[in-house]
């Protein structure tokens, strides 16, 4: 470290890292530009996970990786292959009945209108009494528990979709870090999770009809994407998916979304509550917590399931200790084709491929022979749920080879429009592992543009393959250079990517590399 501090001051050299004996030359624009055109054209259909495409564009990574003189990185070969189920609601019913068979009304419920059905891959069948749990929220950081003194087990809890107050309007931004609250608890899956520890048989969410659509796209009911990252109506037809997983993935408790309407009804409320809820973050506005009215909930749902193929590709340089490894991942998937429109995903994530192999070919370049393994991965599945990064995690054989760390790199070309100055560099870490913080901050120092770092931390899931990671509590470093409005669009083409940004991004993550692997021999 000294030694480089001492390079650095008498003004050598701003591309190279030099430490005591790691010295790697940070990619460059030729590394990743070829790469990154050819996985976005028109010839890679958008790369959807289990596509005739996909499998082109896994061979073309293979060739990429034999070419700069990878080894193979899954035993014998370069192919991880898994297998990934997909499938589709064949039909899902809600009832409302009193204990002795009375039935709440008459009409029955719509589908995608009254409710939606988030389940699977498993078929659903639960009848059991209706509890409100406000919030259904437990963070005891900010006194907050809605489980409080309420039984549940072998319930159906009610909950409301939103926010506590948290001493503001629920309107505005949970204020989580403020109030001193990790934001992962106030998340849909957080929910789910504390129904299924008290033993609830389901979970239902009373939502707007505006967010009853979000939810319905999202599980598949074929209703229109709605992005809350689109700030004007996309010009482009809706994308619509089905669902996807693992087989090995654990049915997780039924989650339900009913609408205000549906649920005034259960409560014998007035539907005027819930924007009463909703304005003040007090959950009493609509009730107070307990069982409701004696109803027993019928939910029900099928599913039908079809198999497809995944496949990552892996491609490894052999360090001086085999028995640890530094994972440098980025999922080569996206959302394929819809409605005559190719998504052909440049940023997203051709970006982060090419920006992978990039510094595969530095490394290799150099000559330099790592202080442990370090393993240069190319995701599939992604888009559908992380499905290949989480099988490689899962299938990893930890006693064999530790995983140190994990970098990845998703969307690494574009700015968010907000970003004027197109200036904005996110990486995402690990809770608790302040000395990579430490190095962001201190290598993005040496670049001849220092980055404007949005550093942030993640105490488990996440956003893209790191959280397969980050849930086993492995240290990762996630680069990310922010959302525009092409995202999860048509629009998302190679044309538009910021080369001279893309670059500097590689040399800060080439630098925190080198830097990381130092501290190891040290
Ligand atoms: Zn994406």
């Amino acid at each position: 470290m000294r030694k480089f501090l001492l390079l650095t001051l008498t003004g050598c050299l701003w591309s190279v890292a030099l430490f005591s004996q790691i010295q790697v030359t940070a990619p460059v624009k030729q590394d990743f530009t070829g790469p990154m055109g050819f996985l976005s054209s028109g010839w890679m259909q958008g790369r959807e996970a289990g596509s005739r495409e996909s499998f082109m564009a896994a061979d073309y990574l293979l060739s990429q990786m034999l070419q700069l003189g990878l080894q193979p990185g899954n035993g014998a070969g370069y192919f991880q292959d898994f297998d990934i189920v997909r499938y589709q609601s064949a039909g899902s019913s809600l009832r409302i009945a009193t204990p002795d068979g009375k039935s709440l009304s008459e009409r029955s419920f719509v589908p995608g209108r009254d409710f939606v059905m988030d389940a699977g891959p498993s078929d659903i069948s639960v009848r059991a009494p209706l509890v409100f749990a406000g919030y259904g929220i437990v963070a005891p950081e900010a006194g907050i528990d809605d489980y409080h003194k309420l039984k549940v087990e072998g319930s159906v809890v009610l909950i409301l979709d939103g926010f506590p107050s948290l001493g503001k309007s629920s309107l505005a931004d949970p204020a989580s870090a403020e109030a001193g609250i990790d934001e992962s608890l106030l998340s849909l899956k957080s929910r789910r999770n504390q129904a299924f520890s008290h033993g609830a048989k389901a979970l239902i969410v009373i939502c707007s009809d505006k967010k009853l659509a979000e939810y319905s796209a999202e599980s598949g009911n074929q209703v229109p994407e709605t992005s809350a990252f689109l700030s004007s109506p996309s010009p482009y037809p809706a994308y619509t998916d089905h669902l996807w997983a693992l087989p090995d993935d654990q049915p997780e408790i039924p989650v339900c979304y009913i609408s205000q309407r549906l649920a005034a009804l259960l409560m014998g409320s007035d539907i005027a509550v819930f924007a009463e809820a909703e304005k003040t973050g007090d959950a009493r506005k609509v009730d107070s917590p307990g069982p409701i009215n004696n109803w027993q909930i019928h939910l029900s749902a099928t599913f039908q399931e079809e198999r497809l193929r995944g496949r990552n590709v892996l491609g490894l340089i052999r360090g001086a200790d085999t028995s640890r490894v530094v994972v440098i991942g980025a999922h080569y998937d996206h959302l394929g084709e819809r409605n005559g429109f190719i998504y052909n995903g440049s940023d997203d994530n051709a970006s982060g491929v090419a920006g992978m192999l990039a510094l595969a070919a530095a490394w290799k370049r150099s000559g330099v022979q790592p202080p442990v393994n370090l393993l240069f991965a190319a995701w599939a599945g992604e888009e559908k749920g992380h499905l290949g990064s989480r099988y490689f995690v899962n299938d990893h054989d930890f006693k064999k080879s530790g995983i140190l760390l994990n970098l990845n790199f998703d969307m690494i070309s574009r700015s968010d429009e907000t970003d004027t100055s197109r200036n904005i560099l996110s990486i995402g870490m690990l809770k608790g592992t302040n000395d990579l913080r430490e190095m962001a901050i201190r290598e993005n120092r040496y670049l001849s543009r220092p980055f404007n770092l949005d550093l942030w931390e993640t105490t488990g899931g996440g956003g893209s393959d790191y959280a397969a990671f980050s849930l086993k509590k492995i240290p990762v470093m996630s680069f990310f250079t922010g959302f525009h409005r092409d995202y999860h669009t048509p629009g998302d083409v190679f044309t538009k990517a910021d080369h001279d940004k893309m670059e500097a991004v590689l040399q800060l993550a080439n630098r925190m590399l080198v830097a990381y692997l130092s501290e190891i021999i040290r």
